[in-house]
């Protein structure tokens, strides 16, 4: 027999994406298009339903000039200062949608190189934000990595390394890609401060995750106590979405990263009594709307409550 439907208090559209949608949807009009750099969120339905209104995708700002577009949107991860100046060389106008959290990290990249750290940002180096975050460093003493094995260091002070490696910088900053696990970042930033504190250096342990990201992760957390099986609703290219549902496997239940209500399989649903949904930042409120409905309509109790965002106010987050 089927039991309920329970929604994580917290999922879906984060407020960045809120407002960069709103900002991209207020600027395209289909006599005057736009071009954003990159999908502005990874969702193939919201990426569609944008084009309608006048919202295009391009590479690169050259891309965007040569296809004719007069105007350019950053989205929501922000992007280095030199795409904003290629724009202005294209005679391009740039409407600016970098979420303020994000702003934040490039500022504190900016602050950190003065103070004369090298900067390590955790994430994945050919992400938009980490991308953008080091060209705000703008430096040759900042890299993204995954894991300490990444980074050029192993030798000990005065000694040369295997493989042509160095000792560490003496400063060191570590801060993160705003999306990322936090205990993964605690757990790379502890193997970051064993190699390079064991040199004798500095290290600096910057959170950078946004705070809308560690609610979603621990409603997941709470939602994982209460259900057998969880459904994580999100774009195939949402690696944030992926990493929910891998998560929610680590708290011991069977999850499944489904991009809207076409994927959901019976096989998965046999012996579920209770079943979860969760949904990653770039997942629209009317897909996930749609997935409660076709549980519904497999036999699960429909939740009494509705609501899944979580008031956010800027002020409350860290100055930095
Ligand atoms: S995940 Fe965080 S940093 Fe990224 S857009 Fe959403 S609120 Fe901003």
């Amino acid at each position: 027999m089927k039991g309920k439907i329970v929604l994580a208090d917290t999922m879906g559209y984060c407020w960045g994406v809120r407002r960069t949608l709103e900002i991209i949807q207020r600027a395209g009009k289909p006599e005057e298009q736009i071009a954003t750099i990159g999908d502005v969120i990874h969702n193939p339905q919201v990426v569609q339903r944008l084009r309608s209104a006048g919202v295009q995708t391009a590479e690169s700002v050259d891309e965007a000039a040569y296809r004719g577009f007069r105007h350019v949107a950053i989205t929501a991860h922000g992007a280095s200062p030199e795409r904003n100046r290629r724009a202005e060389e294209m005679g391009l106008t740039t409407v600016d949608t970098t979420c303020p959290l994000v702003t934040k990290v490039q500022r504190l990249a900016q602050k950190l190189v003065k103070q004369g750290y090298f900067i390590v940002v955790y994430g994945d180096a050919d992400h938009p934000e980490v991308r953008g975050i080091l060209g705000w460093a703008d430096t040759s003493r900042a890299v993204a990595a995954k894991h300490v094995e990444d980074l050029p260091w192993n030798a000990q002070r005065g000694s040369e390394g295997s493989d042509g490696l160095t000792a560490p910088p003496r400063k060191v900053a570590v801060i993160s890609q705003t999306t990322k696990i936090v205990d993964e970042f605690l757990s790379f930033a502890r193997d970051l401060t064993d190699l390079v504190a064991r040199e004798g250096g500095e290290i600096r342990i910057c959170n950078t995750i946004c705070a809308p990201t560690t609610e979603r992760q621990n409603a997941l957390e709470r939602l994982a106590t209460e259900v057998d099986a969880i459904l994580v609703i999100g774009g195939r290219k949402s690696s944030n979405t992926a990493r929910l549902a891998e998560v929610a496997r680590g708290y011991g239940v069977e999850s499944y990263h489904i991009e809207s209500e076409a994927d959901v399989d019976d096989d998965w649903l046999k012996h579920v009594r209770d079943i979860g949904i969760t949904a990653g930042a770039s997942t629209p409120d009317d897909v996930i709307e749609r997935v409660i409905d076709d549980l519904a309509g497999r036999g699960f109790q429909r939740p009494s409550v509705h609501t899944w965002q979580a008031e956010f106010d800027l002020a409350h987050e860290p100055a930095y």
